[in-house]
């Protein structure tokens, strides 16, 4: 769910966690475990709206989930046997309490509550179009459109108003939802952002990643198909396809970096995925070294894939320092820059004097990979070479991983060859597409149509990008100085 993001306007997104449960009296102190587990995914904000028969209840937060709910008075203020949480990551700049999720709304047909994952493709021009017509807005994130969608369509109940809402809407979305007495879930006609379905006794549980599932001790049973809505009540489960035959497109930097590496997602097991495309690494891109270094902690799988496929030993070169925050969050580039010392430390007994190849999962600025190789070679490595589990990112995604814009993306602007000079490295390279796609299992890329959504290294968007295109650029301002003035 995007935001208006007026103060980093380089920043295109956001990067959230859902979770939903159905038929459990302890529903918001399992939303809480399975926030937790979902952490990864957003660390900006978190929230959970539950519903006890007759009455919603909500508590929202900036900061981590153990910040807030691990405390009895918000558990135990949120009572019920339904809830939904979110989990949130924005960089700066319009990440006040008010667009913070679940959203809710008091409708016609009653109260309804919303968690949103995905960014939407056509927000600025629908909210154009809803704001001339009278609708007044209470916070800049995308997810709200949905809201006012369903409280403009003057006709049927909740699903039906739902389905009228999603299908004005573009870009990417898995949702969990929860009205009276109703838990919905829904992904996308292309299924971009992952939602997956467990079970724990009679409670049904929706979930972004089966890590999720695990903490609460629930059943995985199955991914939610793309275009697919399931509507939970205490009858059971329907599944709909409201948007009739479907072709899925899920984003394959959910495996590459965003995932958690224990999850399961479409079957697949995100750690094996990350160590398959290390061995295709190796494969492509051999070098002849005395030591694989992964740039922890997201390049560990590769690495260890890589170092498996080229019987080059595997280290732990660099050591990480787990309680300082995520590099990406800092806002100016010098404090990006001390931001990942202050993560990583070289471990100069297994890099001294060594060829040495680092394994990262991806270059976007290229902060990270300048600073890694500044260290290991202040730290004694001979030679030091660059191993991408991903080709290069030279578009930005506008479907809910947190990327710059384009001007500011390393491969973008640069070759490979230029990439290697200016992050300093001895050689570099990266998978190819095609060797991406071997590594998930498929022959090659299928050109017509891509197995999974692949725009931030193809530039092949799934969707329309009406927003980029079209006349939503005049309501995105507005925007932005209705929020500076707040
Ligand atoms: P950069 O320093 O800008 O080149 O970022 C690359 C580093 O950030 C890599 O180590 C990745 O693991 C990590 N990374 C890649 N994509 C993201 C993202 N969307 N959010 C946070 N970190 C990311």
């Amino acid at each position: 769910m995007m935001t208006t993001q007026p103060f980093d306007e380089d920043h295109l997104g956001e990067e959230c966690g859902i979770f939903g449960i159905f038929g459990n009296e302890d529903a918001a102190a399992h939303s809480v475990l399975g926030l937790h587990a979902l952490q990864h995914r957003g660390q900006e904000a978190a929230g959970i709206v539950s519903f006890d028969g007759k009455e919603f209840h909500a508590y929202r937060s900036t900061g981590h989930v153990a910040d807030h709910f691990s405390k009895e008075s918000v558990i135990t203020r949120l009572t019920g046997h339904a809830a939904i949480g979110h989990v949130r990551y924005s960089t700066t700049g319009g990440s006040g309490l008010r667009n913070v999720q679940p959203l809710f709304a008091d409708l016609q047909f009653g109260g309804f509550a919303l968690g949103h994952n995905g960014n939407l493709t056509n927000c600025y021009t629908l909210r154009d179009e809803l704001t001339k017509r009278g609708a007044i807005f209470q916070s800049t994130t995308d997810s709200e459109i949905i809201l006012h969608l369903m409280a403009t369509h003057l006709r049927g109940n909740v699903v039906d108003r739902l389905v009228y809402a999603l299908q004005q809407i573009e870009g990417a979305y898995s949702l969990v939802a929860i009205a009276d007495n109703l838990l919905i879930g829904v992904r996308d006609p292309l299924g971009v952002r992952p939602l997956v379905l467990g079970k724990l006794g009679n409670a049904y549980i929706l979930a972004s990643e089966t890590c999720a599932l695990d903490i609460v001790g629930a059943d995985y049973i199955r991914d939610i198909d793309a275009g697919e809505m399931v509507v939970i009540d205490k009858d059971g489960l329907r599944s709909m396809r409201p948007f009739g035959p479907t072709t899925q497109r899920f984003c394959v930097f959910e495996y590459i970096y965003f995932a958690r590496p224990d999850s399961i997602m479409d079957g697949r097991s995100v750690y094996e995925a990350r160590k398959k495309i290390g061995a295709e690494l190796s494969r492509e891109a051999s070098i002849d070294a005395d030591v694989v270094i992964p740039v922890p902690d997201s390049g560990v799988p590769a690495a260890l894939g890589y170092a498996e496929e080229s019987g080059i030993p595997f280290e732990l070169g660099i050591i990480r320092n787990h309680y300082v925050g995520r590099t990406f969050i800092e806002p100016t580039d010098q404090i990006r820059n001390l931001g990942v010392k202050l993560k990583h430390n070289a471990n100069r007994a297994k890099v001294q004097g060594k060829r040495v190849i680092l394994v990262d999962d991806s270059i976007v600025r290229g902060t990270t990979s300048k600073k890694i190789v500044e260290m290991i070679r202040a730290a004694g490595a001979t030679e030091v070479h660059m191993r991408i589990s991903s080709p290069p990112t030279t578009y930005s995604c506008f479907y809910g991983i947190d990327t710059p814009e384009r001007s500011k993306l390393l491969a973008a602007q640069h070759d490979v060859a230029e990439m290697a000079k200016i992050i300093g490295v001895d050689s570099l390279a990266f998978v190819s597409i095609d060797g991406l796609y071997r590594a998930m299992g498929h022959a090659a890329r299928n050109a017509d149509q891509p197995q999974y959504c692949d725009a931030c290294f193809t530039g092949d968007y799934p969707t329309a990008l009406t927003d980029q295109t079209g006349g939503g650029k005049v309501a995105q301002l507005s925007l932005l100085v209705t929020e500076k003035a707040s």
